[in-house]
């Protein structure tokens, strides 16, 4: 053993990576990080009835959109693989053998008839969940001969000390002592060959070499079997930190579906930078000091480590994470900011090119608090033809007529201009307002709705200056000849 932490993301893919598993990752991956250490990806996928092919694909995908980079694991390899539970099965079979052979464990015979019928004879008798019988614990060699006679595949079972009590440390939980006789005889091997999730978990964490497990404190209960395998073998415990469960906003319950999103990459394709995302997510549960919100990754490694993360439960607050991306998009430098925005106009099939986002980017980006909001904002300045109601172009104030009367004078004055630089647009645009003795805002809203179609947009000389003086006019002309259809139609 060396003195090097290392540590493990250990996910069953049964499906997304959910932001509770993002979570797990980020705590062990900040860890290894801030001590230098090596941060492992395992993939646990003994589990064949609730394997999802596309899961461990989400899942990779997932943390390297979270920057979430593993030293060792699926696709970068390692000394200590393979890193799929899958390919390992002949070394939970030589160690479940090794158990078997040092007295630690036994083969067990029943069937699932007689298990269920005990499970049912338990019942009856009101002993809820004794658990297995340990019926083949016992059994005489000429018994054992029998059922292999029979071609009966065994499973490998723990032999619990049925006295005696078994302890443990967790640095957040603090010492938990159980008794032994509560702890029944748990299957190691299966018989088709596949470990449990037990065996394997404690078998994989011993040869990886783990320094310190940080996993969801939902496998707190199961430690104490960990550890009577731990010592069955005689192998070192690694230091256990059971780390929070996360809530749903309103703190009731477990954070799930009914509450939102809560795959990662249902927020990457919402529009949440991956900062953010980290950000956020190493605050459910850990805190630097009672104030600092704001970490930037380096931050975060150099600051996090286990003193700082808690035991009670955290609220997920989609609130609060909505917040803190906008925080972050703000602070996006522009062609940064254009560069993510682009996937999502595309996506939406806008033709959105690169400097024309560039410089819509820094209109907007005040408004946004996710990315995707961008379509909505912008669409107008990638479409041949806008649509729109009408009489949106009739300020609430002012009659049709007075309101046509004022586009044409708009068009004519930008028409005229020499150049389409905001600031020339803002001069002229303000000085006819006057001339018309229009408020500025009354113009402006009608020129808006002519060269956007909306009611809210951004702002507007930019706008103007970005469509450019072609579109800009063609939009007025058509402006000018919906409110006269609408004039001629009253
Ligand atoms: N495969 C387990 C899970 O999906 C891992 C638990 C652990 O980290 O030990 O949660
Ligand atoms: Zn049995």
């Amino acid at each position: 053993m060396t003195n090097t932490v290392r540590v493990r993301f250990a996910p069953s893919p049964t499906g997304y990576l959910h932001v509770g598993g993002a979570r797990t990752a980020l705590f062990n991956w900040l860890f290894a990080r801030h001590h230098d250490g090596v941060f492992i990806l395992r993939i646990e996928d003994t589990d064949r009835t609730r394997y999802e092919p596309e899961a461990v694909q989400n899942i990779m995908e997932s943390l390297r959109w979270l920057g979430l980079e593993w030293d060792e694991g699926p696709e970068v390899g390692g000394d200590y693989g393979p890193y799929f539970q899958s390919q390992r099965l002949d070394i939970y079979q030589k160690y479940a053998q090794q158990l078997v052979d040092s007295g630690h464990a036994y083969y067990c015979y029943c069937s699932p008839q007689r298990l269920a019928q005990m499970r049912e004879e338990q019942r009856r008798r009101g002993e809820s969940n004794l658990g297995y019988d340990r019926h083949c614990r016992y059994l005489a060699a000429r018994q054992r001969a029998d059922y292999e006679a029979q071609g009966i595949v065994p499973v490998v079972r723990l032999k619990v000390p049925l006295e005696g009590q078994t302890s443990f440390h967790d640095v957040l939980h603090g010492d938990t002592t159980v008794d032994n006789a509560s702890l029944d005889d748990l299957v190691l091997l299966k018989s088709d060959g596949y470990p449990t999730y037990h065996l394997a978990n404690v078998v994989d964490d011993h040869l990886m070499e783990i320094s310190h497990i940080m996993r969801a404190d939902e496998w707190l209960p199961s430690v104490p079997r960990h550890v009577l395998l731990y010592d069955a073998f005689g192998w070192d415990i690694p230091v256990y930190a059971h780390l929070p469960v996360i809530l749903a906003p309103t703190g009731k319950g477990k954070l799930s579906k009914r509450h939102g999103g809560v795959a990662v990459h249902e927020f990457q394709q919402d529009g949440y930078l991956p900062e953010a995302m980290v950000n956020f997510l190493a605050l459910v549960g850990w805190a630097y000091d009672d104030k600092t919100e704001f970490f930037t990754r380096q931050e975060l490694i150099e600051r996090f480590d286990l003193a700082g993360v808690s035991k009670s439960p955290a609220a997920f607050s989609y609130d609060k994470l909505e917040w803190m991306n906008g925080v972050y998009i703000r602070m996006l430098p522009p062609d940064d900011l254009a560069g993510r925005l682009r996937p999502f106009l595309e996506q939406a099939g806008l033709a959105a090119d690169q400097p024309t986002v560039r410089r819509l980017g820094p209109l907007i980006q005040e408004r946004l608090k996710k990315l995707s909001e961008a379509v909505e904002w912008v669409d107008f300045v990638f479409v041949d033809q806008i649509s729109y109601d009408p009489s949106l172009l009739v300020d609430r104030k002012m009659t049709a007529a007075e309101s046509l009367a004022a586009l044409r004078k708009a068009r004519e004055t930008v028409a005229a201009l020499p150049n389409f630089e905001e600031e020339t647009l803002e001069a002229a645009l303000r000085a006819l307002a006057d001339e018309l003795d229009l408020k500025a805002g009354e113009l402006f809203g009608i020129i808006r709705v002519a060269v956007t179609g909306k009611k809210v947009a951004p702002p507007l000389f930019g706008t103007l200056s970005i469509l450019g003086r072609e579109r800009v006019l063609e939009r007025l002309d058509y402006a000018e000849e919906a409110l006269e259809n609408v004039m001629r139609n009253a």
